[in-house]
């Protein structure tokens, strides 16, 4: 029996003991790296300890499982090492509805490495970079000691790839855009569980050897190899919109995906808003539109019905953020409608109507931003300043693209 403890910022430990599984009718030695995990919710949030479990458990058996050709029979588990509590409140923000990169940074560095809240409208690390509703956040670096993710994506949905995929970023992965099955691409549904022998797994399982020492976290070393590393990784190829439909955005703008799409399909988006056997999958759904229209008015009118909600819903969010992206190409009906909800008293929808704004890149939202600049509090007004004039001069100038492609 091999065992041993390894500390990250006292919030994170893993523990190795022997295992053995089967693959293939080829037995893989592998040890089970277990990774026992600090949960903290944002305040005002509750999320119970026994569905974190279930989530874990999900999680930990998703990687495990056979799940066919391209995928890399992978032993990590997550565990639970304390009570769910909230964690402290950072000065001024509040952390249940992340709409800003400053209230990212400040929400991050509380304490917890699972960092619970109720909606996720931006995640930076990337410059800014404004979702269509996504469901959780991390730093793409080994530095990171900690995830945000969505109360509701946590609760049901594709919650076992959503928490490998973000403990991914955290090791170093980067996103997969071809393999729609892959742990580490960047829509997810239930069946996004494939790794990889020689990046994914040995990034989960912080299996990299470092030349100088006996393990490592994060991509870097060279990957252990184990005794059948047969399966490679397979191009999966693109999906049909329908299966668009039902995937969803884990946690970045998938804009490669308005030149997968096609005008005739953003219209299928529309049909399926209506369809009740896709309601759980509007937000996405909402997001893929907003990504792949060209910004027509039978496109934009169903978002602008949609935006109608509250400010915390990810329905209504996406909605609003997607009005933005109609503003910019040009529909001016969503502009006026931004302008609209930028002033509800309904501060969630008027921050995430911001946010729309600043993707407009249409003087008009320019002038607006800086009228709420005198009338928002002083936070508000320093992320309009310091991040969305800045990104919505980039989309005046280059276009919308621009924010989306390095
Ligand atoms: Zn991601």
């Amino acid at each position: 029996m091999n065992r041993y403890y390894m500390s990250f910022n006292g919030a994170l430990a893993i523990v190795v003991c022997s295992f053995v599984v089967s693959k293939n009718n080829t037995t893989q030695a592998q040890n089970t790296a277990l990774h026992s995990l600090t949960i903290r919710t944002a305040p005002g949030v509750t999320y119970s300890a026994a569905n974190a479990d279930t989530t874990f458990a999900i999680s930990s058996m998703d990687t495990l499982r056979d799940d066919g050709s391209a995928d890399w029979v992978c032993d990590h588990s997550f565990s639970r090492d304390s009570n769910v509590s909230n964690f402290t409140n950072p000065s001024g923000w509040d952390c249940a509805t992340i709409n800003f990169d400053n209230e990212m940074t400040a929400c991050k560095g509380r304490e917890g490495f699972v960092k619970v809240v109720s909606a996720i409208n931006i995640c930076g690390g990337q410059g800014p970079l404004p979702g269509s509703s996504i469901i959780g956040c991390a730093s793409n670096d080994t530095q990171s000691n900690t995830i945000v993710v969505v109360k509701s994506a946590m609760e049901s949905g594709p919650r076992g790839p959503l928490v490998n995929h973000e403990f991914g970023h955290t090791t170093g992965l980067g996103h997969r855009t071809n393999n729609p099955r892959q742990i580490m691409n960047d829509t997810i549904d239930a069946s996004s569980n494939k790794l990889s022998w020689d990046i994914e797994c040995p990034a989960l399982r912080w299996d990299y050897q470092d030349p100088n020492g006996p393990l490592m976290r994060g991509a870097g070393g060279t990957p252990v190899a184990p005794d059948d590393a047969s399966d490679t990784e397979a191009d999966e190829g693109p999906v049909t919109i329908e299966q668009l439909a039902r995937r969803t955005i884990v946690d970045s703008t998938p804009y490669y995906l308005a030149d997968r799409y096609s005008q005739k399909d953003a219209d299928t988006l529309v049909r399926l808003l209506g369809d009740p056997s896709y309601a759980d999958n509007k937000p996405s759904i909402v997001g893929f539109l907003a990504i792949i229209s060209d910004g027509r008015e039978s496109h934009a009118s169903p978002l602008i019905e949609l935006s109608k909600g509250k400010g915390a819903d990810p329905v209504t969010n996406a909605a609003v953020l997607g009005l933005g992206f109609m503003a910019s190409r040009g529909n001016k009906t969503a502009l006026d409608a931004l302008l609209t909800r930028a002033d509800s008293s309904d501060e969630d929808l008027a921050d995430v109507s911001i946010l729309g704004l600043g993707l407009s890149g249409k003087p008009e939202a320019a002038a607006k931003l800086r009228q709420l600049r005198q009338t928002r509090s002083a936070l508000v007004a320093r992320a309009i300043d310091e991040e969305v004039l800045g990104y919505h001069a980039r989309v005046a100038a280059s276009g919308l693209r621009s924010l989306y492609t390095k």
